[in-house]
């Protein structure tokens, strides 16, 4: 332990922060900013952990997340005014940063990237290799097609930074205490009460575990799930270099493996090998502080030759230092952020994946704010601590996982790409006859989900990743125009399922939708969940199987929220939820077919009559009984059965051979995306998410404001109502031209000037186009006419495409098939 005299804690704070690295230390200094009473506990001294070797390459460009850009903006912006405000340096220097594209599928990758951050306000310039050249004259450049750079990024102290926030912190009252580990955190009746240390007990209401690659072992104890993982994480450091400066930029070639940048008259060579290690699986020993590990040249050699080919100079430069340090790293390479669901008040801001030190202001503030205010003022959808999963912490899978996620920083961002390693850990009941179909599989929340599937005689292949179409797109649009037109099976057993029995079952559930769910029995309702803001927290269906009985439907993303908001308004109500994900498979019959199809397999009634839209009623079929729901997420006739998982494959077999009849087809989830984007539907956490109103998500039809009792974000949707006309709404969009494919973060132009971006898209095999939701910022009323009355265009990859937008869907705006 470092400190010189025992440290004196205070007996209460209302806020402990859990470790003094750069996010430990941000959080400390927004609260402290925001009037938080805030204590923070640092193990050793501050930085210790991994925060005192990071490279500190501050960088905005990059990121399609619009979270992600805004954090990076932020960060740099606060790197530049801490000195001013606190009198302490952060080394930041503006000394520009470039991305260089060796090939044409990151060429198109940084394109599009490019025009998201210019939309973001971030002024990213697309440079020839002769320009790069010029910019930073060590690095070859005859092999390459373009840099991509940002002249206001640069490069920052991360230690200097860190102090410059805890002095911030300080300057507004925050305490910090060095040399004081915290063992267990305290609770009392399912909430924080305080945490045990090293020097004595301290109460206080709220712990925010920003403990590094420590903070996996430390949640652990107290229930939470933080499934990160350390890694071996490289720079070298050359001898002196003729001819180098400090004020080059920092030069980034991601199919090298390698970035760069000037350190000590020589050069840094940053490296993200394709293949990982994982350090220390077994847990990370406590006294681990300001420590290196131990390089393994033998596996690095290979990844160090090629990076160091970029800078040829760099190689007689000869090698002051090979360092290596442990960095944590996440399942899907996204941070680990926000209220755990296992214990209330208990928070998270850890896993950083490389970039703590360039997103570290961002995190800050958005916890700090989530924490204070509980709204994080930004997406949080794809970072929150509750998408993940328990599994994802056994050693198995993070020692497996961590190999790829590393490399998969500098890898090409193919859209279609799933992460390969730790796969086939939840399979359908239907996996291994969906496999036989040829099925091709890619991980949807650690399910192995059928994306599409490869007709007879060919293999589920992809041959090679793009960005335009690849040899499974002819099998997708077959898959699409068999739903449109005939009949398809799709299973879609990894959705999240709660039963939620009781009492007061109705009761809570109307109170935390928006629609009226508590109606008659044997009827489905589409709703949201809201929070006070009136924004949405959750997407899902609600089916009310009898008085006190029902079953609520959410996406495999939403499970952990939605099961943690259901436990905790069931809490002191006559009223359980139970997960029964895994007990049943859901499997979809779509498309004008389907009613015939069904028919064929049961006596019941299924006519319009017998069994109207949004109708759920148990039905036999073969020798199974299922829950056969009519509703639809692709927009056509169609029907969701909902099977006891040990019935699923019989009730498979019975379909397969019925579906022989009429031509059926199994479709996989690139038919569902294209399939649901036609008609608008929407898809939480993709283009919806908790900073949309659900009027501005363009869902007031699934609000009913006028049920007895109201429910949560009632106010707030009358208020937005009686504020006029939105001018901020998701349209659907469509590019007129068929060749273009959209996936995520397009620019979307009105009038010549930028209105929003794409926040979802797909391929409209029947509108003929990409089809995406983007959301609209217009300044002014937006309604149907103001959308035909624009002039409309598309930026994908830098060019501009004329496109339609639309408030209504287009395809089937009267919804005449799915009630056929
Ligand atoms: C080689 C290398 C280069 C990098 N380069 C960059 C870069 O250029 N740009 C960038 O953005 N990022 C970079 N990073 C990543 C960056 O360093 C990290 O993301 C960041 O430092 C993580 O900060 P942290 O606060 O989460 O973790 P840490 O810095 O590890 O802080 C956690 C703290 O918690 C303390 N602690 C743990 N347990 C307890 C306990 N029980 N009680 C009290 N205290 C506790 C620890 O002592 C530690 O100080 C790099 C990382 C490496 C390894």
């Amino acid at each position: 332990m470092a400190a010189a005299q025992d440290p004196i804690l205070p007996a209460s704070a209302r806020v402990v922060v859990i470790g003094g690295g750069i996010i430990g230390c941000s959080v400390a200094y927004h609260l402290a900013h925001l009037g938080c009473e805030v204590l923070l506990l640092e193990r050793d001294r501050l930085t210790s952990g991994t925060t005192w070797h990071a490279a500190g390459l501050i960088v905005t460009f990059g990121s399609t997340s619009e979270t992600s850009t805004e954090m990076r903006k932020y960060s740099r912006d606060l790197y530049t005014r801490l000195p001013a405000e606190t009198g302490q340096e952060t080394g930041f220097r503006p000394c520009g940063f470039i991305e260089v594209a060796a090939d044409a599928d990151r060429l198109e990758e940084y394109r599009r990237v490019a025009a998201f951050n210019r939309l973001m306000g971030i002024d990213v310039h697309e440079l020839s290799p002769r320009e790069v050249g010029e910019l930073f004259p060590l690095a070859r450049v005859d092999d390459i097609l373009a840099g991509f750079y940002v002249k206001e990024d640069g490069r920052a102290n991360p230690v200097d930074v860190t102090m410059a926030l805890a002095k911030g912190a300080r300057l507004k009252g925050a305490r910090i205490v060095e040399g004081v580990a915290v063992g267990r955190v305290l609770s009392r009746g399912g909430a924080v009460a305080g945490v045990e240390t090293s020097h004595g007990t301290v109460q206080c209401e709220t712990v925010v575990n920003c403990a590094g690659m420590w903070a996996r072992e430390l949640g652990a104890s107290s229930g939470v799930n933080i499934p990160l993982q350390a890694a071996e994480h490289y720079y070298l450091i050359t001898g002196p270099l003729a001819g180098i400066a400090r004020d080059w930029p920092v030069l980034e070639d991601p199919g090298s493996y390698g970035y760069y940048r000037e350190e000590g008259g020589g050069l840094m060579i940053g490296l993200f090998e394709p293949e990982a290690a994982a350090w220390k699986v077994e847990g990370v020993p406590k006294n681990f502080s300001f420590g290196e590990i131990e390089p393994d040249w033998e596996r690095m050699t290979p990844f160090l030759e090629k990076a160091m080919a970029r800078v040829p100079a760099a190689q007689a430069a000869g090698i002051k230092k090979f360092f290596c340090g442990p960095e944590s790293f996440t399942p899907d390479l996204l941070p680990i952020v926000g209220p755990a669901p296992e214990l209330k008040n208990y928070f998270v801001a850890a896993g950083l994946n490389s970039i703590g030190i360039l997103t570290g202001g961002g995190i800050g503030r958005l916890l700090a704010h989530w924490i204070f205010t509980g709204d994080p003022q930004a997406d949080v959808t794809g970072i929150h601590v509750d998408r993940l999963h328990r599994y994802q912490s056994n050693p198995e899978y993070r020692r497996t996982r961590t190999v790829e996620a590393l490399g998969m920083v500098y890898r090409c961002h193919y859209p279609t790409r799933s992460m390969a390693s730790a796969r086939g850990a939840r399979r359908s009941p239907l996996h291994d006859r969906l496999a036989a179909r040829g099925a091709y599989f890619k991980d949807v929340s650690g399910w192995e989900g059928a994306d599409w599937y490869a007709p007879l005689g060919a293999e589920p292949k992809v041959e090679r990743l793009s960005w335009g179409r690849q040899n499974w797109f002819p099998y997708w649009r077959a898959e699409h125009e068999a739903c449109r037109n005939g009949v398809i099976l799709m299973d879609m057993s990894f959705m999240s399922k709660f039963v939620v029995q009781g009492r007061d079952a109705g009761r809570v559930l109307d109170w935390l939708s928006a629609n009226n769910v508590d109606g008659e029995p044997g009827r489905i309702t589409y709703t949201q969940w809201l929070n006070e803001r009136g924004t949405i927290e959750a997407d899902l269906t609600i089916t009310k199987l009898d008085d006190g009985q029902f079953l609520v439907v959410a996406s495999d993303t939403a499970h952990g929220h939605v099961l943690a908001r259901l436990r905790r308004h069931c809490e002191e109500r006559h009223a359980f939820a139970t997960d029964v994900t895994g007990a049943q498979a859901q499997i979809n019959i779509q498309g004008p077919r389907s009613r015939e199809l069904l028919q064929a397999l049961t006596s019941a009634d299924l006519s319009n009559d017998g069994f109207p839209f949004r109708c759920a009623r148990e039905i036999d079929l073969g020798l199974a009984r299922v829950l056969a729901i009519r509703i639809t997420y692709l927009g056509e006739l169609g029907y969701e059965l909902y099977v006891p998982a040990e019935q699923a494959t019989h009730v498979h077999e019975r379909l397969v051979a019925a579906g022989e009849r009429v031509g059926m087809r199994h479709a996989g989830l690139k038919a569902l995306a294209s399939l649901r984007m036609e008609k608008g539907y929407r898809d939480y956490g993709h283009d919806i998410d908790n900073t949309d109103s659900v009027l501005e998500a363009g869902l007031g039809f699934a609000v009913d404001l006028k049920k007895p009792g109201g429910f949560i974000g009632r106010d707030a949707v009358l208020a937005k109502k009686a504020a006029g006309p939105l001018t901020r709404r998701l349209l659907q969009v469509l590019v007129l031209d068929p060749e273009p494919m959209m996936f995520h973060a397009e620019p979307v132009f009105r009038d010549g000037r930028p209105a929003g971006y794409v926040r979802a898209a797909s391929y409209g095999h029947t509108l003929g186009g990409a089809v995406g939701l983007a959301m609209i910022d217009a300044g002014e009323p937006i309604d149907q006419a103001w959308c035909e009355a624009g002039r409309w265009e598309i930026d994908i990859a830098g060019k501009r495409y004329p496109a339609r937008a639309s408030a209504r869907p287009m395809l089937d705006p009267q919804a005449r098939r799915i009630r056929a």
